[in-house]
């Protein structure tokens, strides 16, 4: 006969088959409320490109207006470039609740940069990468502003159907990558990396001369391309985009901005790196997760989920979706829990006002399911929950954890099996 845990795994492979439609939801959640990859600011990316010899404007952070007249003045520049600092692209047509139009902004008179800096600092800008209220802008950029002649794309990004790195580019200017990807494929190229090999002279040239680089401009494009690429490597990123890459009227290759994403699994060799993470665009609730420990994803409904594991936490969503519900969030405990953990979790689950129930699933493997349920009653108590809960627990000293869950008198209802848990909590909120 199947002992109870391959019943439970047997339950959650079928869960686990409808999947894909929860994925959709789930990236489109994870994109608003957390980010998968480590992302740095405009200045920093910058900092790391200048540091290895890829040419960028001289420039200064500043997070004061005052401050950023001061950079200004100091730049001692023909021309500077203001720009807000947020992890989201588009700032140049972006628009501040200050009434400030525009991200990025030319000027002659430091000044003036003074000025504008004073309505962008402290304010949301909002573009279309932005949620519709926008970002909040701490920092800005104040750079030597250089005469644009010609712009184009480049990326270098890691490519599961290339397996490996791959160099992205076009000529054309201001674009849209994923607009042009559409409407005009033949304006991409792309070159693909053999990570064992490196960049090949070669490739670099192509890709230059295919961006419409000519004369001296080329060969410095091709060298710009491959200092591009070692560092793309040297630092663990998934993804450098720079738009524009562009030349000058003096015959200069200058990357004019830059967006560089990080694979999050290199942190343990890249700690510089993951120390600039300011977090400062993170949800708060995402940090305060991070610092016990838990994995905390918003979604828009109102059932709270409370799992271990990425897998169960989908496959419970899922679940969920199917039964009629919506989920409002999913917390993930991981292995190796401590009653604390199950407390702040707690917490952090029912902050979201939108909760009006909260299914518990959990699977005990490593998990010892009592210190789960020890964890549950304390918190429900001592927060003085009024949210019903609806808990199927299974697996290691699992009928320790249900008979402390029955002698704890709490709004508990017990599930069979996770369809059960789902349509409970699903019914249980229709009737609110
Ligand atoms: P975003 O991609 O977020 O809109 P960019 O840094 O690409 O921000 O800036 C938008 C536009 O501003 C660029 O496409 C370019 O035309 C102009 N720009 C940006 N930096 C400079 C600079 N240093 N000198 C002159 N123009 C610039
Ligand atoms: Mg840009």
């Amino acid at each position: 006969m199947a002992s109870p845990m391959a019943a439970q795994a047997w339950k959650l492979l079928q869960a686990l088959a409808l999947l894909p439609r929860f994925l959709a939801a789930r990236s489109r959640a994870v994109q608003l409320t957390s980010r998968r990859w480590l992302s740095l600011q405009e200045y920093q990316s910058k900092k790391l490109m200048s540091d290895n010899r890829v040419r960028v404007q001289r420039f200064f952070v500043a997070d004061t207006a005052n401050e950023a007249l001061k950079a200004a003045k100091r730049l001692n520049a023909k021309e500077i470039v203001l720009k807000a600092q947020i992890l989201a692209g588009g700032r140049g047509k972006g628009v501040f609740n200050s009434g400030l139009k525009g991200g990025v902004h030319l000027t002659k008179d430091p000044n003036v940069v003074g000025q504008l800096a004073k309505q962008m600092i402290g304010y949301n800008l909002a573009t279309k990468q932005t949620p519709k209220e926008g970002v909040k802008v701490n920092k800005v950029m104040v750079a030597e502003a250089l005469d644009i002649s010609r712009e184009t794309y480049l990326a270098i990004l890691m490519d599961q159907s290339c397996n490996g790195p791959v160099l992205v580019g076009s000529p054309q200017e201001g674009i849209d990558i994923e607009e042009m990807a559409a409407s005009n494929p033949e304006l991409i190229f792309k070159e693909q990396i053999d990570i064992f090999e490196g960049i090949k002279d070669s490739q670099a040239q192509r890709m230059a001369e295919n961006l419409g680089f000519v004369g001296p401009l080329k060969s410095q494009a091709a060298d710009q391309i491959t200092k591009l690429y070692n560092l793309f490597l040297k630092i663990d990123a998934t993804q450098v985009e720079v738009n524009p890459f562009g030349e000058t009227p003096e015959g200069q290759v200058v990357c004019f901005d830059a967006k560089i994403n990080f694979d999050d699994n290199a942190e343990f060799q890249q700690k510089d790196i993951f120390a600039m993470d300011d977090k400062s665009e993170n949800e708060p609730i995402e940090n305060e997760a991070a610092n016990y420990d838990l994995k905390y994803i918003g979604l828009d409904g109102n059932i709270a989920c409370f799992v271990n594991d990425a897998g169960l936490a989908m496959a419970t969503c899922d679940i969920i979706f199917l039964n009629g519900g919506k989920p409002a969030n999913f917390l993930d405990l991981g292995g190796g829990v401590k009653e604390a953990q199950v407390y702040q979790a707690f917490k952090l689950l029912t902050a979201d006002p939108k909760v009006e129930a909260i299914l518990v699933n959990i699977f005990g493997g490593i998990v010892n399911c009592a210190i789960i349920a020890n964890g549950i009653t304390k918190a429900c108590q001592e927060l003085e929950l009024k949210v019903p809960l609806v808990v199927w627990l299974e697996g290691t000293n699992v009928q320790e954890a249900q008979k402390i869950l029955n002698n704890s008198r709490l709004p508990i209802t017990s599930a069979v099996d996770l369809e059960d848990a789902a349509k409970k909590a699903v019914a249980i909120v229709a009737k609110k």
